[in-house]
């Protein structure tokens, strides 16, 4: 029996995509972002494993909150790292109704994924620079690993939220916003492009796993920046 490595699971979540939805954090990434706000999910086995008959399940009690648009999350961690695993519950709740959402950096591209993606419904993926030197930098992939994924969730046509963290002396340089535009103006299955401000309230994870933060002392973005960036990606929509 299929099992999933789960980190933790919030059950009326309004952050992790469109509507009311039930979101699941996987376990283990094969990532190691600078800004990443989650460093207990990386390592693999650390979590509790469920089977996705358990979560289906659980999901199943929240179903009258998600309205049209809610539904189920996997975010991670990595959930594609787990295909499988995600697989057979998008599988399983969409035989209940329920609306699928996956949470990824697209870094992961294989025939257990490519099968994931038959399942799901909306992809919220992280371009989180629009310069191959910053993935290699502070992501550790080629930024063409995520445009292949983009293409393939193009030519399955599905339902895309392009999202991207703003951090203060990185990549709060016009020039970003701008390719970033250009970028997602070339792939018609972009709904929408969320910019979220960088945080810093998660240090503390990182001293008590005795974890370099290397966003440690980056600013906070100002807001009216914020508006401004956002106002410059979102000419772009709708389609
Ligand atoms: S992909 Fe996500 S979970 Fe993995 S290191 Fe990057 S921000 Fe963290």
């Amino acid at each position: 029996m299929i099992k999933g490595y789960v980190h933790s699971i919030q059950t009326l979540g309004t952050l992790d995509g469109p509507g009311v939805r039930f979101v699941v954090f996987t376990q283990g990434c094969n990532l190691r972002c600078s800004c990443c706000h989650n460093p207990d999910t990386w390592n693999y086995n650390d979590r509790t494993q469920f089977a996705p008959e358990e979560i289906v399940k659980r999901v199943k009690r929240y179903k009258e909150y998600f309205g049209d648009e809610g539904g189920i999350t996997f975010s991670g961690g990595e959930p594609l790292l787990q295909a499988d695993f995600v697989y057979e519950t998008f599988r399983l709740c969409h035989l209940e109704g329920i609306n699928t959402c996956l949470d990824t950096s697209g870094s992961v591209l294989n025939d257990s994924v490519v099968k994931l993606l038959g399942e799901t419904d909306v992809v919220l993926l992280d371009v989180k620079y629009t310069s191959d030197d910053l993935y290699k930098k502070h992501v550790g992939c080629d930024m063409d690993r995520v445009l292949r994924f983009l293409d393939v969730l193009q030519e399955r046509n599905i339902k895309t939220i392009i999202r991207q963290v703003v951090i203060p002396t990185v990549n709060d340089y016009e020039e970003n916003f701008l390719k970033l535009k250009e970028l997602v103006d070339r792939y018609t299955v972009v709904q929408k492009v969320e910019l979220l401000p960088f945080k810093n309230i998660c240090t503390t994870k990182y001293d008590m796993l005795n974890i370099d933060f290397p966003f440690r002392d980056i600013p906070l973005p100002k807001e009216s920046d914020m508006q401004k960036y956002q106002n410059m990606v979102k000419n772009t929509l709708p389609k």
